[in-house]
């Protein structure tokens, strides 16, 4: 068993939210991916690419792959994302919502319903949340709603840095309303007063990636609206609470799968006599980044668990979860990629692209230095538990007045 399971099945008695079906599926998803991703094209033909990429999801949407219902949903959608992972961080909307899971959560009962249907079908959805002033200043957006006599909006601005750019049905746009607030709308991406321009990445170059402008595009506050008008900051809380986990998780599942090609390479070159022994410094590479993978992924399964539960800790939880999560991925295949020695340096061997797909996520989903200090800045604000120091002789007091 050598696929992302074989990283999974240990973990199964800290995720008893899953019940055996969940299991059978995420074997199946396993499987699925294993079949699915033999005849892909090879990555460098990046329209080839992307094109394989949104036929996977709509396969395994046809296949039935998807979530189970209920509090157990996301915490499943993780191993989920970590399987996808563990086969090319490009994966990481093979199943799921994505950000289509903000109009799904918040969405109107019209856009609910509509997009609940394209998602379902294996659609995808962008977010446009960053400007050029900086997606870690989101609260200083200045795409803006103006109001029409009939009531509906028009939305004009320019956002950057947008993934999902040309493969996404709709875009969940943030912008201020005609009272400034900051609001969140699904925007369709068929609509002629949307402009995209293209810029290619340094890695994670699976999805198209740019700028999106819109001149004027219609928003119909009775429909479009994701989420209360003027609560756009909370919408975007809250959906990153619940995603967060989910890309570090996709993060882990890519450094699993680096660890697992590494593992077997150095096995075989042991089996066939190219290596007389494994030196101790690949040993410890291996051993230390496997603990750190399993410890960052329990991390973010229990991350997902307080955001199924819309606990208060959740979202700082995902903030310097995300982090610290994609720092070990990061860490990991660095560490790992020269086991594999020159080969793992070509640009097409899966090592050296899962290096340069992770730095993509140092930036995307949250840059790791806002997200640590914006952690350090709740943790000051107000303690996550009370600090209560344990010192040696109360503990015992305790202990012996508990005795009596
Ligand atoms: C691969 C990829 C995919 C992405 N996909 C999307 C997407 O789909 N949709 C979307 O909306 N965005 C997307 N982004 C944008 C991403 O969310 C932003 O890159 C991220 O929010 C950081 O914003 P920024 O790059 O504008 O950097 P900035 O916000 O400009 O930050 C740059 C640096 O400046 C620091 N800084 C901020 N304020 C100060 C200050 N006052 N003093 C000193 N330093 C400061 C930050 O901490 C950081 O170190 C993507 C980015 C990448 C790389």
């Amino acid at each position: 068993m050598t696929n992302a399971m074989s990283w999974l099945a240990p973990l199964r008695t800290s995720v008893p939210e899953i019940d055996d079906n969940g299991w059978r599926d995420l074997h199946r998803l396993a499987d699925s991916f294993g079949v699915l991703c033999a005849p892909a094209p090879a990555p460098a033909d990046a329209a080839a690419w992307s094109r394989w990429l949104l036929g996977l999801r709509r396969q395994l949407a046809s296949r039935g792959h998807r979530a189970p219902a209920g509090r157990a949903g996301l915490v499943w959608q993780t191993l989920a994302q970590f399987t996808a992972g563990f086969h090319d961080l490009d994966l990481r909307d093979a199943t799921g919502p994505g950000h289509g899971a903000m109009i799904l959560a918040e969405g109107t009962h019209q856009a609910g319903i509509l997009w609940g249907a394209r998602l379902a079908a294996g659609e995808l959805v962008g977010i446009a949340a960053t400007e050029r002033h900086g997606g870690s200043r989101i609260q200083e957006i200045t795409t803006r709603a103006t109001v029409r006599r009939d009531g509906t909006w028009r939305l004009t601005g320019e956002k950057c840095w947008v993934s999902r750019l040309i493969e996404s049905s709709g875009y969940v746009v943030f912008f201020r309303d005609p009272d400034g607030r900051i609001s969140a709308a699904v925007v369709d991406a068929d609509q002629p007063r949307l402009e995209r321009e293209v810029i290619e990445p340094f890695g994670l170059g699976g999805w198209s990636w740019g700028v999106l402008r819109l001149h004027e595009a219609p928003v119909d506050p009775a429909t479009d609206m994701v989420g209360p008008t003027g609560d756009g900051l909370g919408v975007f809380r809250r959906h990153f609470a619940r995603f967060r986990p989910l890309v570090t998780a996709t993060a882990l599942g890519t450094a699993a799968g680096v660890h697992t090609l590494v593992t077997d390479a150095l096995a075989t070159k042991r089996r066939v006599g190219f290596l007389p022994r494994v030196r101790d410094n690949a040993l410890v590479v291996l051993g230390r980044a496997h603990a750190e993978i399993t410890a960052a992924l329990l991390a973010a399964i229990t991350t997902s668990r307080l955001a199924a539960d819309a606990h208060p800790h959740a979202d700082f939880a995902a903030r310097v979860g995300k982090a610290a999560g994609v720092d070990t991925a990061v860490r990991a295949v660095v560490d790992l990629a020269p086991l594999i020695g020159a080969a793992g340096f070509q640009r097409a061997h899966p090592v050296a692209k899962a290096r340069a797909d992770l730095t993509g996520l140092l930036y995307a989903d949250g840059i790791h230095d806002s997200l640590y200090r914006s952690g350090g800045v709740s943790l000051l604000a107000k303690p996550v538990a009370p600090v209560v120091p344990i010192r040696p002789a109360i503990a015992a007091a305790d202990r012996d007045r508990e005795a009596a």
